[in-house]
């Protein structure tokens, strides 16, 4: 039977590891022989625990969402991590990495955002446990993102422009790995999603593993099996992804559905469809699969959601890829920007951009009347309004 779960050196079949430079080795060695333990720990649990009760408003529910199921003639329920604070999955994560953080005795904490969710949802954890806190992000991203730059800046944080490059999330990860370098001793890194060297790709996936541990209770009373049919998630780097396929992964009854952005298509040069698209490489300390050229150049990925304009996927959706345990499907701009006005206009629900690549694989699947597909609602659709309203043209109606 293959295995699913990283192995001891950090990886997943062939991808993964921890590729970093010898000035970040103390950093990451130190998190890689305390994370499990920490993470075991009764107190931490305890902490982490309330915070995801009181604090994020889980359990999220798991809804049946009616009208969506008779129009594709199945059985069709959606996890809300669009209820959450903050407004998506990515708080998971956080409120678990400051909680690692506090335990290794770090003061200021750094991180890189793109669309600006997780620096959001970083700031947010700060301004909870009184730490400092920069973030990274694009000079593009800023002035594409202005209101969660403002929601950043209104939680205390500071927001460092990446100029580098093309001044997007790849060119802010860069900057953040560039200051953890300078910064050894009292920074810590707090990482958005299930990329990045051992143990980050394993400790993000355990954080967010939360989603599908709930799904196999709610599931269980709302059907009588903890199992569905599909569980489908959009794939930027894979951290929602992989909380909704965690608890699923050796069940091979259960087919994952991994979504990526094909941008204006997976042939135009203007993508982001990594498992199509990529080869294997080494991005931000992983062996992965890699948007790059012909000499290993990292190539521009592009989608018209910010939260998977990213040119890599995490090594376990890798894996998954290669050894074909998840399909992967890829949408295009405007099959997701369809699939947003469908679900606003079916169930009275505003989904993220991103959680709408999910949402328009739908279409692909082909499930019987009688069989049951969870999709993993990543996030609401607050901070994607304005390209709504111009691209549905409804300014001014
Ligand atoms: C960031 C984000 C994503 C993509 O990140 P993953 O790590 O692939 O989950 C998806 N949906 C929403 C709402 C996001 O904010």
């Amino acid at each position: 039977m293959i295995n699913y779960n990283v192995d001891e050196n950090g990886f997943y079949g062939k991808f993964g590891g921890a590729y970093i430079p010898e000035m970040l080795y103390p950093n990451v060695e130190e998190l890689r022989q305390n994370y499990l333990k920490i993470m075991a720990e009764p107190e931490f649990q305890e902490e982490l625990q309330t915070l995801l009760k009181d604090y994020v408003g889980r359990p999220t529910p798991l809804y049946f969402a009616k009208r969506l199921s008779e129009k594709y003639n199945t059985n069709i329920y959606l996890k809300r991590e669009d209820l959450n604070h903050t407004g998506a999955h990515k708080i998971n994560n956080t409120v678990g990495q400051v909680l690692m953080a506090k335990r290794l005795g770090k003061k200021r904490i750094i991180a890189e955002t793109g669309a600006g969710q997780h620096g959001v949802a970083t700031a947010t954890v700060c301004a909870l446990m009184g730490l400092e806190c920069i973030v990274y992000m694009g000079e593009v991203d800023i002035q594409r993102q202005a209101p969660n730059v403002a929601r950043m800046k209104m939680l205390g944080a500071t927001v460092v422009p990446a100029t580098s490059g093309s001044k997007t999330l790849k060119d802010a990860t860069n900057e953040a790995i560039r200051d953890w370098i300078n910064n050894p001793e009292d920074t810590y890194y707090i990482i958005g999603s299930v990329v990045g060297p051992h143990p980050y790709p394993d400790m993000v996936a355990r954080f967010q593993s939360v989603i599908s541990e709930e799904i196999k209770v709610q599931l269980k009373e709302k059907t009588g099996s903890e199992n569905p049919d599909y569980v489908v998630a959009c794939v930027g780097g894979g951290s929602n992804a992989a909380g909704a396929f965690y608890h699923y992964l050796d069940t091979p009854e259960v087919k994952l559905v991994a979504v990526e952005a094909a941008g204006l298509g997976v042939g135009s040069g203007e993508s982001a469809a990594t498992s199509v698209l990529g080869r294997e490489g080494i991005i931000h300390g992983s062996r992965t699969l890699l948007m790059q050229t012909d000499d290993g150049q990292v190539t521009e990925p592009y989608s018209i959601s910010a939260g998977l304009d990213y040119p890599g996927v995490g090594p376990l959706h890798a894996h998954l890829h290669q050894s074909g345990r998840a399909i992967f499907e890829s949408i295009t701009d405007d099959e997701a920007l369809q699939a947003v006005l469908e679900l606003t206009r079916l169930e009275g629900i505003i989904p993220a951009l991103e959680s709408a690549h999910a949402l328009a694989a739908l279409g692909r699947i082909g499930a019987k009347p009688d069989e049951v597909i969870v999709v993993n609602l990543s996030g609401r659709g607050d901070k994607d309004l304005t390209t709504y309203l111009d691209r549905f043209e409804l300014h001014g109606k």
